[in-house]
């Protein structure tokens, strides 16, 4: 047993940016900061000193990076032309997200897909993430299914318009304070952040645009494992649909591998580096032994969570052919995001009879 090795690793979930508090008289020098009004006292900059580092120390070539709470696609999109060959970058909303969190106007599809579009027509971006654009604000009142869809429809237009890849969020950290956050979503059946399921009509409908499921139901959730079989059971049915596995257990990955209808060539690798969902807990004795979990007793982690070793020592329990394992490092990542390669044919691949 060690850790995972391939030939070319993608990780496609990193987030670069982290946040730091700044005094308050300070924190007007920028565009984004005045749009931060309502948190003044935050800002975001780039962690690449700390990603670089832990890339090259586990051999992991490129990184997908995502914005998420208020990360901007600027900034990914500065580090992107900065380090080309290490980063590409997922974009979303977030300016439409943070006028609709400070007060400044409501949320709304038609400004997130205009903020989408405008950067996806720069040619920085390879898909929309992280999740599917919705409203995220204090003021956010559940909707119906009928309404979520028709948002999620012009999300996926822009996809099919830009040929990029857009990612759906399934995952629920178990505690801090997205506890309370994802509370109010967790088993209510219309919200595509908690029920997967809903995918199957999107996934049927958009058949050229791949969808990730990211964590594919495992994000810092201890071990519970009914929305990863929800999961499992969207991508049986859609060529289209990938299962972003960073935060499995090696255990997980047995079903969909040997599954005729997933296979390794839709799975992805995908950790969620630099956010909150990733601290581990142990269980010995159980399985999971270790396990991505938000541990509420010991609070939130002020170091850098090292995911990336335990991820691949998770993958690297797997007796698996080199090249599948090759494919899910990082080869179906490169299909599907367009990232490109030192050579070609270092993928499995096999002549058509
Ligand atoms: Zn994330």
């Amino acid at each position: 047993m060690g850790l995972a090795r391939g030939r070319f690793v993608v990780d496609t979930h990193v987030h670069g940016q982290r946040h730091a508090f700044k005094l308050k008289e300070r924190a007007v020098d920028s565009e984004f900061n005045e749009l931060v009004d309502g948190m003044p006292h935050v800002e975001v900059y780039s962690n690449e000193g700390r990603l670089l580092y832990d890339m090259d120390r586990y051999q992991v070539d490129v990184v997908v990076l995502l914005p998420a709470f208020a990360m901007t696609n600027e900034l990914n999109a500065k580090m992107v032309k900065e380090h080309p060959e290490r980063f590409c970058a997922m974009c979303s909303d977030v300016k439409t997200q943070i006028r609709a969190k400070n007060g400044v106007e409501p949320w709304d599809i038609k400004n997130a897909v205009k903020e989408l579009d405008d950067a996806l027509a720069t040619g920085c971006f390879v898909g929309i993430g992280e999740g599917m654009p919705r409203d995220n604000s204090p003021k956010y009142k559940r909707i119906s299914w009928d309404e979520r869809h028709d948002q999620i429809c012009q999300i996926m237009e822009l996809a099919k318009k830009y040929k990029v890849a857009v990612t759906w969020h399934c995952g629920f950290p178990a505690g801090y304070a997205g506890g309370s956050d994802m509370a109010r979503m967790q088993g209510h059946q219309e919200e595509d952040w908690s029920n997967p399921l809903l995918a199957h009509e999107i996934a049927a409908d958009y058949p050229d645009v791949p969808i990730i499921l990211e964590h594919a139901g495992i994000e810092g959730s201890g071990y519970r494992t009914d929305v990863y079989e929800q999961c499992l059971t969207v991508a049986r049915s859609h060529h289209n649909i990938y299962l972003e596995t960073g935060q499995w257990w090696a255990e997980l990955y047995a079903k969909p591998l040997i599954d005729p209808n997933i296979g390794c060539e839709r799975l992805v690798w995908g950790t969620d580096w630099g956010a909150a969902s990733s601290p581990q807990s142990w269980m010995p004795g159980q399985v999971p032994e270790t396990f991505c979990n938000q541990d509420i007793n010991a609070g939130l982690p002020a170091h850098q969570i090292d995911i990336f070793g335990w991820s691949l020592r998770e993958l690297g329990k797997l007796n698996i052919p080199q090249d599948d394992l090759n494919l899910i490092l990082g080869g179906n990542a490169c299909r599907m995001l367009g990232i490109k390669t030192p050579f070609t044919r270092m993928f499995k691949e096999y002549i058509k009879k």
